[in-house]
């Protein structure tokens, strides 16, 4: 997967990859996927939601620019499986995971259940479109599902100098963006990709049923 899918295509943060060489990535998919874990695109999980492919789970941790030599605080929106997570953790990162779903809360812990390194992953169960402020502020911030546009309550509890990421558009088709709060206050916006995510749905995201 490194060799194949993640170095040719421009993926060199030293710490994102030995993460995706030490994290096994089968304990994150259900049973009838475990031979296609380490496939080149996103599988399905429960409820109609995906594990995402390895590359865009290794682009969404290298644009945020975590230090080496420090743990940062990460929010990530969107648990899942619990494998960006277990990436972000194996780094030396605090995550709080924010995922709508109960099935997945449970699903994702478990998951991460017996792996040592996961100690400091927080999962709690809610709509991650209003991020976590009990929490905040965070040092960065990953969505890992598609909205309309950024969340405000998101740049909020971002703290200045951090970086967030997250697919921004349609339901079919999202750019992936990363925005960067300076150290004085002012956004910065970058466009890193195309990509395809399955919806960010709450208050300031996609409604429900839409
Ligand atoms: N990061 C995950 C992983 O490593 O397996 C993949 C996430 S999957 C592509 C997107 C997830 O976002 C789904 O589990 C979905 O239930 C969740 N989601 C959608 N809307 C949400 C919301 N408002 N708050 C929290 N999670 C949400």
């Amino acid at each position: 997967m490194v060799e194949t899918q993640l170095l040719p295509r421009g993926i060199s943060d030293r710490k994102t990859l030995e993460a995706f060489r030490n994290v096994p990535r089968e304990f994150f998919v259900t049973d009838a996927y475990r031979d296609a874990a380490y496939e080149d695109r996103p599988l399905p999980l429960l409820c109609g939601q995906t594990i995402s492919q390895p590359y865009m789970v290794a682009i969404m941790t290298q644009v945020l620019k975590l230090p080496e030599d420090k743990k940062a605080l990460v929010l990530e929106i969107g648990t899942g499986s619990g494998y960006q997570a277990a990436i972000l953790a194996y780094m030396g990162h605090s995550v709080v995971s924010v995922e709508r779903l109960p099935e997945l809360v449970e699903f994702a812990r478990n998951n991460l259940e017996n792996l040592d390194f996961c100690g400091d992953v927080k999962i709690f169960q809610g709509d991650g479109s209003s991020g976590w402020p009990e929490c905040a502020p965070y040092d960065a911030i990953l969505v890992t599902a598609a909205a309309p546009d950024i969340p405000a309550p998101l740049i909020e509890q971002l703290k200045q100098g951090g970086r967030l990421t997250i697919p921004c558009g349609g339901k079919d088709m999202q750019t992936l963006k990363t925005l960067t709060k300076t150290d004085n206050g002012q956004l910065e916006i970058k466009e890193e990709l195309l990509c395809r995510f399955v919806p960010l749905i709450g208050k300031h995201a996609f409604p429900e049923g839409d």
